[in-house]
């Protein structure tokens, strides 16, 4: 049955879809089967020849395919089964185990992809005529090529990272998530989480968001030279074998691979962003007007200077951002709604549930589901939009096989921040109170300077801290390299606290993926650029913007975009992000 379309509840979602439950006869079964499709897969070994028939090659991709399936059925069930309770111990070994088998199952098939990278051009092109949807994926993996080691050596890598730099990161995790922070509000003390901590830098009490982030890098502060050498030892790794051992060019290069996007794309991309710092300084300038000083210190950037103070019930939050997907096309709505008629959405707050927002894509035949804690504040809508919107676009490429329906990390936030403007669009047409206008235009520009601002200069940083700790840097050195890229990036417009220079050792991001912070920068400009387009053409947009989002991860980045008519290797395609920014601003501007 399905529940009538104007009727959305809160709501905790329902994992049936993959399994009944954690003590369920289908997924002991899964797991049987699981290791016989793995055992079946090895015994292909001795069919890899250059001799392979294309039927054949197929066939054993499928059967991958199949392993893949069923490896994220499992860990997707663990994974979305822990979200629901972090205190739940027999999830937590679920996870833990799944990680475990999953790290084993990646080696006992690895010498499929090692076979597929070792073979000579010739024989590869004529293995990849008629392999369809699979073409790109199969292309992708023969880019890493030139930097693939040996088998055994590769194992080895596999093997030592888990104890090695994974564990690092782990223990990064650990030994930062039990810090709590002490803060006097209301003359009482308070021991808080980090999250906890940082709901104080939003509020109005400027003494207030003053001490939070003293207190937040008092903490850091105090274990930044441990924390700081943690750093240093990933990113000493990272050249070790990325550089060393594998031979690319530089730190940065071994992650613009994994997006497929060539360097100098991600060079301008950084180069124009530095050039529009002052876009954001002005916008700094207004807030601080606003808040009725000669000029603003670090600790205000993200001070409220809203006029309202809007709540929305889940009901109307739900009917708000179905409205404005119809608007765009109906279909969008439509994949929207089956989230939630799927039961495929867990809205609710509860103790023991993981906090932030997500969307969790399994396969391409299973509705997405979707995790937001909903708490009836405009950002929880934009919150819900904007996972609603990843949603649909995994549904809009769901045609695709596991290999090739996730675009590429560039692209990943494509249909989740359009979908996010869309509502707002949509809210700003209906709203005709001043002061709710100006703060959804105000919420805009700060998440603007949030996600790309703010991540670019993270990114450059990445690059500097990389580059002096190869030439033996010491944590302190590190430390100055820091805020001396954060008065770049503010120039005159902030007062900054010499404890800032600590904030890079309390980024998560820079220790557990490098460089990938970049992305966010990327997917707001490009879909800054893209909406951009949309309110020139309408409805001629659409049908482009459609094709970006159901290609998934079937082919190039670069190819995709540049078939709708974007040039990502012209500084201008950037510009034109930044100056949709410039614009909102200068509607605040006008507006105050
Ligand atoms: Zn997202």
């Amino acid at each position: 049955m399905t529940k009538d379309s104007n009727q959305h509840e809160q709501s905790r979602w329902s994992l049936n879809d993959l399994f009944p439950s954690n003590d369920s006869k289908e997924l002991e079964r899964a797991f049987t089967s699981l290791e016989e499709l793995v055992t079946k897969f090895e015994s292909r070994r001795d069919d890899l020849k250059d001799s392979l028939l294309s039927e054949t090659f197929i066939k054993i991709i499928q059967e991958l395919e199949e392993i893949t399936k069923l490896v994220q059925r499992i860990g997707g069930f663990a994974e979305l089964w822990f979200t629901e309770d972090t205190q739940n111990q027999s999830a937590q070994a679920m996870v833990a185990k799944i990680e475990q088998l999953s790290a084993e199952i990646s080696n006992r098939v690895l010498f499929f992809s090692i076979w597929w990278k070792s073979l000579d051009k010739k024989t590869a092109k004529k293995l990849l005529k008629g392999t369809g949807d699979y073409l790109y994926w199969l292309e992708e993996m023969r880019h890493f090529k030139p930097y693939t080691l040996t088998e055994p050596e590769e194992k080895i890598v596999n093997i030592k990272d888990v104890t090695g730099s994974n564990a690092l990161i782990t223990l990064y995790d650990s030994f930062t998530n039990r810090y709590t922070y002490t803060i006097n509000v209301d003359g009482e003390d308070r021991e808080l989480t980090r999250g906890e901590l940082m709901t104080f830098v939003r509020m109005s009490d400027a003494d207030l968001r003053a001490r939070a982030y003293q207190e937040l890098y008092r903490v850091y502060g105090k274990d930044g030279p441990i924390l700081g050498q943690m750093y240093q030892t990933r990113v000493r790794d990272w050249r070790n074998e990325l550089i060393n051992l594998r031979g690319y060019k530089t730190p940065i290069s071994a992650r613009n691979l994994h997006n497929d996007i060539p360097d100098a794309v991600i060079d301008t991309l950084l180069a124009v962003c530095q050039k529009n710092a002052g876009v954001f300084q002005r916008f700094f300038a207004l807030k601080a007007r606003l808040l009725g000083v000669e000029k603003l210190r670090r600790y205000d950037i993200y001070a409220p200077v809203t006029q309202s103070n809007k709540e929305y019930p889940f009901e109307m939050a739900a009917e708000l951002v179905l409205d404005s997907f119809e608007q765009f096309d109906p279909r969008f709505a439509q994949m929207a709604l089956r989230i939630m008629n799927d039961n495929h959405m867990d809205s609710q707050v509860r103790k023991g549930k993981r906090s932030g927002a997500f969307c969790a894509t399994i396969n391409p035949e299973l509705t997405p589901w979707v995790m937001i804690n909903y708490q009836g504040h405009s950002d929880d809508i934009a919150t819900l939009a904007h996972e609603l919107g990843h949603a649909i676009h995994s549904l809009l490429a769901s045609d695709h096989s596991i290999f090739t329906q996730h675009a590429c990390l560039p692209l990943a936030e494509t249909a989740s921040t359009f979908g996010e403007m869309m509502l707002v669009d949509r809210l700003l047409e209906k709203e005709k109170d001043a002061g709710v206008r100006r703060d959804l235009l105000f919420k805009q520009v700060d998440d603007s300077y949030a996600t790309i601002m703010r991540q670019a200069f993270f990114a450059l940083f990445e690059k500097t801290a990389h580059k002096m700790t190869s030439k033996g840097a010491s944590v302190n050195e590190l430390s100055e390299a820091y805020f001396d890229n954060l008065k770049t990036q503010f120039g005159n417009a902030l007062d900054i606290g010499e404890e800032f220079k600590w904030e890079w050792v309390s980024i998560p991001h820079i220790y557990h993926v490098p460089f990938y912070v970049y992305a966010y920068a990327f997917g707001k400009l490009l879909v800054l650029s893209l909406y951009k387009q949309y309110k020139e053409e309408g409805e001629s947009f659409k049908p482009r913007y459609i094709n970006i989002l159901s290609t998934g991860g079937s082919r190039a980045p670069m190819d995709v975009l540049s078939e709708s008519g974007i040039d990502i290797r012209q500084g201008s395609f950037w510009q034109g992000g930044f100056d949709v920014v410039e614009g909102l601003v200068r509607q605040l501007e006008e507006l105050s």
